[in-house]
């Protein structure tokens, strides 16, 4: 359904005029070709957005390109990434990389085909920001940051002409077809021939992505696939605490009962782990799952402990298969080897060996290294008889069941998994579903309905796909397509 439009926003349909809004339209006369400058609105700087807007420019003066954010400033969740260290892309073999996508993410192969890690890391190197190649094949630019790269990349663009809006949260379109906006003056209503939108996904609201256009789409009747949290952390499953005249299954079959479903089942570590190991890594450890269906997942890596969960790049590796068994099954428990160099007889070996007077403590930590927080999950999720049994205790080592019963809320994850299903589509990433969008409106980013492991590929699938959202709009209006941004 379009929204209802306030009559006194019919005074703003004016932002592609060329004296409103500082928003300079080159006279026609002047323009070489024939053709009629081609107005296009590009709604969400972030990565996609703003490479989007690039390809757009590239093609010249004849297409005029106005980027809006919501925000006062752009590329808010780009410079955060670069807080860390911002990783671009990554130089794993291509069959490799393509793989990181999964099925979902089929749709992105064409574009990441044509804008890859080494299309990307030229680029970048075109915009004055060297990258190198760490560990794992990630790719970061040699100072690490973000800042310096979005600085001369929003150069570059204002140079091509690109007009910057900030603060302009679009809120959909009018009766007409306009686009609605809300700014610091007011309501805004604008005209374009064609929209891109790049509004990102549904973590890190304050950074500007808050999954807000959700509704506005899926009211059109444009298929939309739920946002979830995806590079997330978990909350494990608390410790049943029964007591001998209440036991926790009969506590749970009551509720069952009386409330026609399970009570929510207690999430987090014990207040003795929490406050001690809370922000801790795991090293050098191993995590295996496999899920009700047979998806299986085995890597060597390290994750934190937090407050009530775990998170990090080893569960983020894994992050969706979990998060999709805890929403078929309640609960997902994967195995966690905490000395993957040793084998399980060599644990069981070392457990045997006589300890004298020493504590259980001590000879795990003399003959296998096992201390602290390594130690200390042993404690928090064996039982007394498991810990006291060599053979338990061995198994435990090599294959701890650590239960997580929640995925962390969207807002605290990494990125985030649904958005505009690909089958509403086109090749040129404009929406078909339904046919009757005017103006014309393409997608870009972390809106679109796929997922990918932290390690370069949500960066790489976001400019791959701004890059193929801008060329599409070229395309669609039988304008020339640069091949590279920046119009080269
Ligand atoms: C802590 C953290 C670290 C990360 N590190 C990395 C990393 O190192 N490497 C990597 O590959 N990825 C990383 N990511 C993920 C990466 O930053 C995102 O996948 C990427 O920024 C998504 O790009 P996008 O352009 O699709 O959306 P976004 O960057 O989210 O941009 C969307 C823009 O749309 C605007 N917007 C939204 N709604 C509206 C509206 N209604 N009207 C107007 N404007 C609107 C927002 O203000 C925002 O500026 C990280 C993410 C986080 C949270």
């Amino acid at each position: 359904m379009p929204l209802a439009l306030p009559g006194r926003l019919d005074r703003f349909t004016h932002l592609f005029s060329p004296h409103a809004n500082g928003f300079t339209l080159t006279d026609s006369a002047s323009i070489s070709s024939s053709l009629p400058t081609l107005r296009v609105a590009v709604i969400g700087g972030g990565p996609a957005g703003l490479m989007a807007a690039d390809m757009l420019a590239g093609a010249g003066p004849a297409v005029s390109v106005q980027l809006f954010d919501a925000m006062p400033s752009i590329g808010r969740k780009f410079l955060l990434a670069g807080r860390g260290g911002l990783n671009l892309t990554n130089a794993e073999p291509p069959e490799v990389f393509m793989r990181r996508y999964g099925a979902q993410g089929a749709p992105l192969l064409p574009m990441l085909a044509e804008f890859g890690p080494a299309e990307l890391r030229a680029w970048a190197e075109a915009l004055g920001i060297e990258t190198f190649v760490g560990s794992s094949g990630l790719v970061f630019p040699k100072d690490m940051k973000a800042a310096p790269l979005l600085r001369a990349w929003l150069h570059r663009l204002r140079a091509s002409g690109v007009q910057f809006s900030m603060r302009h949260r679009w809120l959909g379109w009018s009766e007409g077809g306009g686009l609605l906006f809300s700014t610091p003056a007011g309501p805004v209503q604008l005209q374009a021939d064609a929209v891109v939108l790049a509004l990102g996904g549904g973590s890190w609201a304050r950074l500007g992505s808050d999954g807000a256009w959700v509704p506005l789409l899926a009211g059109r009747g444009v298929p939309v696939a739920p946002l979830q949290p995806s590079n997330c952390g978990f909350d494990v499953a608390a410790r049943p605490v029964a007591t001998a005249a209440e036991p926790v299954e009969t506590r749970r079959d009551f509720f069952k009962e009386l409330i026609g479903q399970a009570p929510q089942p207690a999430a987090g570590w014990s207040e003795h782990f929490s406050s001690r190991f809370a922000g801790q890594p795991f090293k050098s450890v191993a995590l295996q799952f496999t899920d009700s269906q047979g998806r299986s997942f085995s890597r060597r890596g390290e994750f934190v402990a937090t407050a009530s969960g775990v998170e990090g790049s080893l569960v983020y590796a894994v992050s969706s298969l979990l998060r999709d068994e805890i929403s078929a099954q309640g609960s997902a428990t994967f195995l966690l080897d905490l000395l993957p160099d040793k084998s399980p007889e060599q644990v069981l070996v070392e457990i045997r060996h006589p300890r004298g007077s020493r504590s259980l403590s001590s000879h795990l930590k003399s003959r296998l290294n096992l201390d602290g927080i390594k130690a200390a999950i042993l404690y928090e999720l064996l039982g007394k008889d498991e810990i006291a049994d060599p053979v338990k205790l061995a198994a435990g080592i090599k294959a701890l069941p650590v239960r997580l019963v929640a995925a962390r809320p969207i807002d605290e994850a990494i990125s985030s998994a649904g958005g505009v299903r690909f089958e509403a589509l086109d090749a040129n990433l404009q929406v078909m579903v339904p046919a009757d969008l005017r103006p014309p409106v393409f997608c870009a980013g972390e809106m679109l309905d796929w997922e990918a492991p932290t390690g370069g590929y949500l960066m790489t699938a976001c400019l791959a796909s701004g890059r193929a959202a801008g060329q599409g709009v070229l395309r669609h209006f039988g304008r020339q397509v640069s091949r590279q941004p920046g119009g080269a």
